[in-house]
């Protein structure tokens, strides 16, 4: 990972090793899996949703350090807010991801979540990075099962806030 940036790393590495809300969520009333065959990353998102607000969620399952450390960390930014809410960072995120955003010129809800602005230079980083989040708006659509595979970096900001 020499090509990214030092926080970036610190702060990848640091989720990758103690994911935050990794485990299986007995509350939950919406669940989706998610993969990601160009690097083999494969995880599940619990969810509690409650009336239109997610009372909480959580994830398991394996993969590279960004695509586990990514759903950490959406775990943590969609926590407690309203599936509107969750669908603007869910689009926000994608649009940073693929270039479509720039997070510094264009006023956001990202936070914390710029840090993944880097993936953009590389292309198979940016399905590693979305994963977790095209899984969480399964789970929020009522889907059992999401692929990257045909969520390329080509969908397009009208389609995914669709
Ligand atoms: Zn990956």
């Amino acid at each position: 990972m020499s090509e990214l940036s030092e926080l970036y790393q610190q702060v990848i590495l640091d989720h990758n090793k103690k994911p935050r809300n990794f485990r299986k969520l007995e509350t939950a009333n919406r669940h989706a899996d998610g993969f990601n065959p160009l690097c083999g990353d494969q995880l599940t998102v619990y969810m509690q949703l409650e009336d239109d607000r997610i009372a909480d969620v959580s994830f398991e399952g394996s993969g590279c350090a960004i695509s586990k450390a990514s759903a950490s960390m959406m775990t943590q930014s969609v926590k407690g807010k309203t599936r509107e809410e969750v669908e603007t960072l869910f689009s926000e995120f994608h649009r940073m991801v693929t270039g479509e955003l720039d997070e510094e010129a264009t006023p956001n809800n990202l936070g914390r979540l710029t840090i993944f602005a880097g993936v953009r230079e590389f292309p198979a980083r940016v399905k590693c990075a979305s994963l977790s989040w095209h899984t969480l708006h399964a789970a929020l659509a009522g889907e059992d099962t999401t692929t990257t595979e045909n969520l390329g970096p080509d969908i397009t900001s009208d389609q995914v806030s669709a």
